[in-house]
């Protein structure tokens, strides 16, 4: 824009700003450096893509609390069975980074398979504690996954500060386990679920829902509520299968720290739920 001769910037995001993209590990190294030159802290996001408004609240609240924030797109074998949705797991490079422009993220992070797994790589992360039961009961290679590929995106990026979303409630337990078991020195941050106005969490795998499948999904959130009001799960369980829930995988009240039982120690509650509408696994959870 142009005012009597003068350049006027537009007040969002400055007109020069550039999300750096790099794809390997020395050109990752060598921005990292270049951030840190001047002392600056770093915020990091680790997503798997497809970002919607819920991994763009992460990377704010990032920018809030640091100088400069690192996103990371990759979607993860080692978390899928073979059954799962790794090959249609949605993919939107260009629209991701024009987001991430958008709320200021200075660096993404798009290392390739090989470049996190070359041929000669043998490690896995095997945790207890967090990763027992809940999702393991259902998916068993999916913590040894994400704790792996976490560990190595730390150990690369070497953030101060992580931040990652409650949508995925088991997962940032077992993320804050991690960093405490092998004193990482990275402060973990989790974020509230960010949800459409019906009350549907947020996530990638919405793409996926028909129609008719997506005006029944916020009906989770809406069971999630009324067993946190004093309903009882199986009646919430009987109710989201009448609605079309084909599967549930479970609904469970438990320890919001250990993810363990209730027990007589217990601070505060959570109430986590996977169940399969149509081929879409959805995950929610909320404070009870
Ligand atoms: P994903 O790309 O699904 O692996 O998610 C990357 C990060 O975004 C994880 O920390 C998720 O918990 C977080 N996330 C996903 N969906 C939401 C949401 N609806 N609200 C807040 N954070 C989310």
């Amino acid at each position: 824009m142009v005012n009597n001769g003068q350049l006027i910037m537009p007040d969002t995001a400055p007109m020069s700003f550039e999300t750096k993209r790099v794809r390997t590990l020395p050109a990752l190294r060598e921005a990292i450096t270049g951030l840190r030159s001047s002392g600056a802290t770093i915020g990091f996001v680790p997503t798997m893509g497809a970002l919607h408004d819920g991994h763009l609240a992460l990377v704010r609240h990032a920018k809030s609390l640091c100088d400069k924030v690192v996103v990371s797109i990759f979607v993860n074998p080692l978390q899928f069975a073979p059954t799962e949705d790794l090959d249609r797991y949605p993919r939107d490079e260009a629209g991701d980074v024009a987001r991430l422009q958008s709320v200021g993220c200075d660096l993404v992070y798009l290392p390739t398979v090989d470049v996190l797994y070359p041929e000669n790589f043998v490690s896995r992360i095997e945790m207890k504690g967090p990763a027992l039961g809940l999702e393991t009961d259902f998916r068993p290679q999916f913590f040894s996954g994400v704790a792996t590929v976490v560990s190595k995106l730390f150990h690369q990026v070497r953030p101060d500060v992580a931040v990652f979303g409650e949508k995925d409630f088991q997962q940032l337990a077992v993320v804050r386990a991690l960093v405490r078991d092998f004193d990482m020195g990275i402060d973990i941050v989790g974020l509230p679920t960010i949800r459409e106005s019906d009350g549907l969490a947020l996530s990638s795998r919405n793409a996926y829902l028909t129609p008719e499948e997506r005006a029944i999904a916020p009906k989770l959130h809406q069971a999630l509520k009324a067993i946190r009001d004093g309903g009882s799960i199986e009646d919430a369980k009987a109710e989201l299968t009448r609605a079309g829930f084909a599967q549930i995988d479970y609904i469970a009240l438990r320890d919001a720290e250990t993810l363990g039982d209730i027990t007589p120690d217990t601070r505060s509650r959570r109430l986590l739920a996977a169940l399969w509408l149509g081929k879409t696994r959805l995950i929610d959870n909320i404070a009870a």
